[in-house]
């Protein structure tokens, strides 16, 4: 990929500064990060003013209401994003980034024009169902089981760590339709409207104090057929296309945040020996953009990232930590000061080495899925 901006692009780059800038001077404040509900609103008014103006889903194909440009102006549009501060994807973070990327690679005619369009105006709230309590890392032992009925799937089981399920309208959700199958050979994706009955959304408390991810208790809840993703028990081979968006191209606008928060960083620092430390977490971030336009250009050409993904979401979660690490101890701000934003930035990106996959996860997966080692034991 050429990252030299032609014409064209650098007509749209400066077309979408002023259209930021202007839309900038009147977004409302950001609500309270505990109210999920005007967060909820917040995140969908901004995505309905970026699919007004013609910038939602800028790589999405045009046919399932994207712009279908080139994954040049897909990074121009994150990078400017993230320069001008404005919201990124929040509560629709699961439709943007990979369940709506998977609807578009799997999904059936009917279910794309039931959900991408939607999706992209932020009139659809997606959360992910996949992790159970004894299904994490090893996801495949998942137990929620699906019992075909007619025309309908009869679902019972529980999910855990469902991000945003109290405001999601649809869940992706893994099921095993087939309990004597090989554990990998018996899954499912299904489309779950959060509205039926049967469901019940159990908030738990983070340390941070925020409700943001729930359990999900599902009871003989009946999802039409129809909204079965893939062939039945060929869920596995979907879940790993909804990972491959998830760990290959959801963290990208991440970099050019963390790039921002260096720059600031460098004009505090005078310890030479911290100075250092940011140099090399720079160093990093660098390398880690050279890699997204390699994931991206690589996501556009074979429809779905590879699995440069796995090192992509490696690395970036871990230089991540390190940087708010060192702006904690250079800001001097109490790491567990949770009144403090940037204390509890400090403890939020904690997570990042366990979301979409632990920092062992990935590097067994590249272990063997890059490098060909032995396949691991556990
Ligand atoms: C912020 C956040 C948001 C999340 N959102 C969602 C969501 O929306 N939907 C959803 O379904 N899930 C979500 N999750 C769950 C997440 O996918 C799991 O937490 C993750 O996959 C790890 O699973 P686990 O917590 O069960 O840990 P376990 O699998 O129990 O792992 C415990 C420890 O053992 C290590 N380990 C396990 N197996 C191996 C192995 N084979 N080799 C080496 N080490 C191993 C792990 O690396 C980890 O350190 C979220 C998690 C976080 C932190």
């Amino acid at each position: 990929m050429d990252l030299r901006l032609t014409p064209d692009e650098l007509r749209f780059r400066d077309e979408l500064r002023d259209w930021l800038a202007k839309n900038l001077a009147d977004l409302p404040p950001e609500p309270d990060h505990l109210d999920w509900p005007a967060r909820r609103a917040y995140d969908t008014d901004w995505q309905r003013r970026l699919f007004d103006a013609g910038y939602a889903g800028v790589n999405w194909p045009s046919d399932f209401g994207g712009r279908g440009s080139s994954p040049t102006e897909q990074l121009v549009f994150l990078e400017e994003s993230a320069r001008a501060g404005v919201p990124y994807v929040g509560v629709n973070f699961v439709g943007l980034l990979h369940a709506g990327p998977t609807l578009i690679a799997e999904g059936t005619p009917e279910q794309q024009s039931r959900h991408l369009a939607q999706i992209l105006r932020g009139d659809q709230v997606w959360c992910q169902g996949f992790s159970e309590p004894g299904a994490g890392s090893d996801l495949a032992s998942l137990r929620t089981r699906a019992v075909r009925d007619g025309d309908h799937y009869v679902v019972n089981g529980s999910k855990l760590w469902t991000s945003h399920a109290e405001v999601a309208d649809y869940c992706e959700l893994l099921v095993r339709t087939d309990p004597d199958a090989p554990k990998h050979k018996g899954i499912s994706w299904l489309i779950l409207p959060m509205d039926l009955p049967g469901i019940t959304v159990r908030p738990l408390r983070t340390v941070l104090g925020t409700a943001e991810f729930g359990e999900l208790i599902l009871d003989n809840v009946r999802v039409p057929a129809e909204n079965l993703v893939g062939k039945e028990n060929d869920g596995w081979r979907v879940t790993n296309v909804t990972l491959s968006f998830e760990r290959g191209t959801a963290f990208v606008a991440d970099v050019v945040e963390s790039q921002r928060e260096v720059g600031e960083l460098a004009k505090l620092i005078t310890d030479p020996v911290a100075r250092n430390e940011l140099a090399h977490i720079a160093a990093q971030l660098e390398g880690l953009w050279a890699l997204v336009k390699r994931n991206v250009s690589e996501a556009e050409r074979t429809g779905v990232p590879g699995v440069g993904g796995s090192v992509f979401k490696l690395q970036y979660s871990e230089a991540r930590q390190k940087l708010s690490d060192l702006g904690g101890r250079v800001s001097g701000r109490s790491a567990l000061s949770m009144s403090d934003r940037a204390g509890r930035e400090r403890l939020q990106w904690l997570n990042l080495t366990i979301a979409a996959g632990t920092s062992q996860i990935q590097r067994n997966i590249i272990a063997e899925r890059v490098l060909g080692l032995p396949r691991s034991r556990a």
